[in-house]
């Protein structure tokens, strides 16, 4: 397998020299779980890394898993599992990659103990601009090392990663938490930050601003003792965030380990209900693919004033849509050229806010944004240099921050666009950080002051970074117009 590997990191050199210009990576075939456009693509060439998706070595002895990087978190999961172990940070959307995670600063209900899953990797193969290929640790190129996180390819190519590994059982007890109110879910979250007592996952849904649920999982090593037990394995099960909405206050329940790391494909988390209204399939299907706007003017009006949000869905729904509704499915229609589509409609959106002000941030999304549910991941705040990453936030008192997803249309009469730039101003008001994977509307001069670019500068000179495209190439969209 390693021969292999070096076969094809040497062929992706040669690639590399041929090439001239700016260079992305070549979408590959997993729907990318990134929702804004990746128009940009079409200004660079592109590198072709799809065959590096293999396991290249479990030991077990050390605990440690190498990869390549277009190996999928269902992947790696199954693989671990094989050995009664598991990465311990795992994205919710089986087909999120390990470089995508990476790159996009991962995180979920492991984080409170194990931070974003970069924190979790030992070593990064990596392909440089001028054809070098070095190993980054904590160690070697350090700087390198954690300045890649949450730089979306524009530092370096990953070729190959090594994470940690821990152990894990088949199945997971989940014990359910209700609060009225913001302020006492976070200081639920302050009592269990770095608590050795700490469940091994925590994740909040917020309902209603008094209707709060704190999901608890622990490693199960004997599953007869929890007698009841949750499976999300087939289109039609009930999707996870409707079942917890209706779990009170200390019920248990077990379920397999692949279905809770999962738990939020189906739908999304819960972008997919927004199908429900029986007339948005046919109108996305009208306006987005088959481009016949005056037959979906005949449908009522998608605005958000008549509009009344999502339903969740029921058995009828599930039994005729839920195969269309893996993140699979949901990110393939998302980009056949439906990303304007949704942007001009939805939010999809996660920000990084340190724990003393998130009861504002939270309250101001209460009143204004009235997005539900939302979703709450509590994570440390980074202690490294790590300029791009979302939980790297030196201007915060915080020793952690709480992930904070947006997902849905807001009845606000506002449009989306105006709505994300408020949430950015009162992200920086919050010291806090989005995640970039979406639409960001800054000015590159707000953008680069939230993120150091003369750090950001010297890594690109470094290491020879001119050949990949610039993060604000990228990221930045100037939607705001529309
Ligand atoms: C609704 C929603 C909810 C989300 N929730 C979560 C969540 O709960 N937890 C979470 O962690 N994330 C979440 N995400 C974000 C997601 O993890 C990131 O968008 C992630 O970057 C996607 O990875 P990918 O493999 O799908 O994308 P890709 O498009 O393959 O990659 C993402 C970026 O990384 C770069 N890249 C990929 N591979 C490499 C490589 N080998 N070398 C260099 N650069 C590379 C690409 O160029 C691109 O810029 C969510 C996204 C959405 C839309």
């Amino acid at each position: 397998m390693k021969h292999e590997h070096d076969q094809d990191v040497e062929t992706l050199r040669q690639q590399l020299f041929k090439e001239t210009g700016q260079i992305s990576l070549r979408n590959h075939p997993h729907p990318s779980n990134i929702t804004r456009s990746q128009s940009y693509k079409s200004e660079s060439s592109q590198l072709n890394i799809n065959h590096l998706n293999r396991i290249l070595e479990i030991d077990t002895g050390h605990r440690r898993i190498t990869v390549e990087p277009r190996v999928t978190m269902e992947q790696l999961v199954k693989a671990a599992l094989e050995h009664n172990m598991m990465v311990p940070v795992i994205p919710e959307f089986r087909g999120i990659t390990v470089g995508g995670a990476i790159m996009g600063g991962g995180l979920e209900s492991a984080s409170h103990r194990y931070g974003l899953f970069s924190d979790n990797c030992l070593a990064y193969e990596i392909l440089l601009g001028d054809g070098t290929v070095v190993r980054a640790t904590p160690q070697e190129h350090a700087d390198l090392f954690y300045g890649i996180v949450g730089s979306y390819g524009s530092l370096g190519i990953l070729l190959s990663i090594e994470l940690e590994l821990i152990p894990a059982t088949p199945w997971v007890k989940l014990n359910y938490r209700t609060f009225s109110s913001i302020s006492d879910t976070v200081r639920y979250f302050e009592r269990i930050h770095g608590a050795i007592s700490a469940p091994d996952f925590v994740e909040g849904l917020v309902f209603a601003p008094d209707h709060i649920t704190i999901i608890e999982g622990s490693f199960l090593e004997v599953p007869e003792t929890v007698p009841h037990s949750l499976s999300l394995k087939s289109p039609w099960d009930e999707w996870f965030y409707c079942h917890a909405k209706q779990m009170t206050e200390g019920q248990e329940e077990k379920i397999p380990l692949l279905d809770y790391l999962f738990r939020h494909d189906r739908g999304a988390f819960w972008i997919g209900s927004y199908g429900t209204h029986w007339s948005s399939i046919p109108r996305y299907l009208l306006e987005s693919r088959f481009n016949l706007p005056s037959l979906a003017k005949l449908l009522p009006s998608f605005k958000p004033e008549n509009f009344t949000g999502p339903e969740d869905p029921g058995p009828f729904f599930r039994f005729l849509w839920g195969w269309a509704m893996t993140s699979h499915r949901l990110y393939s229609w998302l980009h056949s050229k439906s990303e304007d589509w949704v942007a001009d409609r939805f939010i999809i959106q996660d920000f990084c806010i340190p724990a003393e002000n998130v009861v504002t941030f939270v309250t101001k999304i209460f009143e204004e944004i009235k997005i539900y549910p939302l979703w709450l991941c509590p994570t440390p705040i980074s202690k490294r240099f790590q300029i791009l990453s979302p939980h790297f936030l030196p201007a915060s008192n915080s020793s952690f921050i709480v992930n904070v997803g947006v997902y849905g249309i807001s009845p606000s009469s506002r449009s989306p666009s105006e709505l994300i730039r408020q949430l950015e101003k009162w992200t920086q008001l919050a010291h806090g950080r989005k995640v970039l994977y979406s639409y960001s509307y800054y000015t590159p001069e707000e953008f680069w002051k939230i993120y150091p670019q003369h750090a950001y500068a010297k890594l690109r000179d470094t290491y020879h970074a001119q050949r990949w495209m610039d993060l604000d190439q990228k990221v930045l969209q100037d939607k705001l117009t529309k």
